[in-house]
């Protein structure tokens, strides 16, 4: 019998990983991107043999697939893949296809926001247990790649999309953390929140009773849905404060969790992240760990020694006796909302960039009680100007790094806080959130 034809299409880090696995596992593989396919990705397509084209999806290389693996970030709306569904080819993810092949146990993090945080703190946690444990998903290496080369770790933990959901039909997570649900990438759900919802709810298929899934009780939908649902998983939520039947809460400055048997808890003070979203990212990972079976101890450690992630409230260092955050990737009002609510000392914030829409009302409150001054940092601040000149607050002008940051060293007292928040997306100024970032923290250096 011929070998089975399978067609991956898009070919970055999921895309390659996909294709190098299938390749191992007898596949007829075919590699198809229809932008340009970076360098180093070629070479190794082109190592190991594999066929593929660039700059096109050509339809009789595609649509005589078995079966496709499409990267996340091709929409189902995209004509090769509506004559895929149309032919009732099966289009599956590369997690999908990956978790039929590894032996390992999946701790699995999916939410609209706290996924790369959540999914750090945990592998941390794990990997100071003792753990023999990947990373995977979208951040590290590709998951596919890593079981290519060898499956050679107990368990992963993995960072998944709803993208990445949507392709994920037999997958089974031993542990599912979902953190919460928000309105987002409404243009991929037909902008019907229930789909956006329901994507996110898969991360439930296929769980067992001896599975767990852990949840944000307070989160608008997903209490709902459980019910809805019913799922046979053990389900744990984590709520900001005590109730009936959470697993994990805070009270009084301790974070507390009760699951499985034996209760943990530790001061909110010994953590090393900061705020109030980050306690519900720590609550995810206590219990995600708990049910793992990681010693408390191991637990308790790895809280208050993580060094965080970079650009997301990372501490970018400390100048006459100011406290410069770096939080580039808060590039909505609600992350700098959540980064204003976790800073204790005035501030001197910084705003501005490619603003998609923003409304900057729900900052306001915090704007005024916290906030020393601010400093505009974007090719066009007019709509800054517009909203928060009326608030009384130094405001000062800049358009690069260098400016703001010497702004803000001149704006900030002994004891203040410098918060790089901006609410906006960076391409007016920068290649994106992480250079934006790294100026940021070189200038910091620089003043020092
Ligand atoms: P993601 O990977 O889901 O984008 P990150 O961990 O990168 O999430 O955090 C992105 C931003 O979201 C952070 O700057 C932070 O301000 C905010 N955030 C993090 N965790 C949460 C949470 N549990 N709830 C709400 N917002 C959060």
């Amino acid at each position: 019998m011929n070998p089975k034809r399978l067609v991956v299409l898009g070919a970055a880090e999921s895309g390659i990983g996909a294709a190098v696995l299938a390749q191992r596992q007898g596949f007829d593989v075919f590699v198809s991107d229809r932008g340009r396919i970076k360098d180093s990705y070629k070479r190794q397509l082109t190592s190991r043999g594999l066929s593929w084209e660039e700059g096109r999806h050509t339809p009789e290389l595609i649509l005589n697939a078995d079966e496709v693996v499409k990267s996340p970030g091709i929409p189902d709306t995209a004509p090769i893949v509506a004559q895929l569904h149309e032919r009732h080819i099966p289009v599956i993810s590369e997690i999908e296809f990956a978790g039929r092949y590894s032996n390992a146990k999946m701790l699995c993090i999916t939410g609209s926001n706290g996924k790369t945080t959540t999914t750090s703190l945990i592998y941390h946690i794990l990997k100071k247990g003792g753990f023999n444990v990947g990373l995977a998903g979208n951040i590290g290496r590709s998951l596919a790649l890593q079981v290519a080369e060898g499956d050679a770790y107990d368990w992963y933990v993995l960072e998944i999309s709803s993208f990445q959901l949507d392709g994920m039909f037999a997958f089974r997570a031993d542990i599912a953390v979902l953190l919460n649900i928000t309105p987002d990438h409404l243009d991929r759900y037909g902008f019907e929140m229930q789909n956006y919802v329901d994507s996110k709810m898969r991360l439930l298929r296929n769980q067992r009773a001896e599975d767990s899934f852990i949840y944000w009780a307070q989160d608008e939908y997903i209490p709902a849905e459980l019910v809805r649902l019913a799922p046979a998983s053990r389900l744990l939520p984590f709520s900001d404060a005590p109730q009936e039947g959470a697993a994990a809460f805070v009270q009084d400055g301790i974070l507390t969790s009760s699951a499985p048997a034996a209760p943990f808890s530790v001061p909110v003070g010994e953590l090393s992240l900061r705020g109030r979203h980050n306690l519900r990212n720590c609550m995810a990972a206590v219990l995600a760990a708990q049910r793992a079976g990681v010693p408390a101890e191991a637990i308790r450690a790895a809280l208050s020694d993580f060094p965080g992630v970079e650009h997301r409230l990372e501490f970018a260092g400390s100048v006459g006796g100011v406290t410069y955050i770096n939080d580039s990737k808060a590039t909505n009002v609600d992350a700098c909302y959540c980064a204003l609510d976790s800073v204790d000392t005035p501030v001197v914030l910084i705003l501005g960039g490619l603003d998609k829409g923003n409304d900057y009302s729900a900052i306001a409150p915090l704007v005024r009680a916290k906030c020393r001054a601010l400093v505009f940092l974007g090719a066009d601040n007019a709509k800054l100007h517009s909203f928060f000149d009326g608030f009384g607050l130094p405001v000062r002008d800049t358009s690069a790094m260098a400016d703001c940051v010497a702004a803000c060293a001149e704006l900030a007292r002994p004891g203040d806080t410098v918060l790089l928040s901006p609410c906006c997306a960076s391409f007016d100024l920068f290649a994106n959130m992480g250079d934006r970032g790294r100026q940021f923290k070189d200038c910091v250096r620089n003043l020092q």
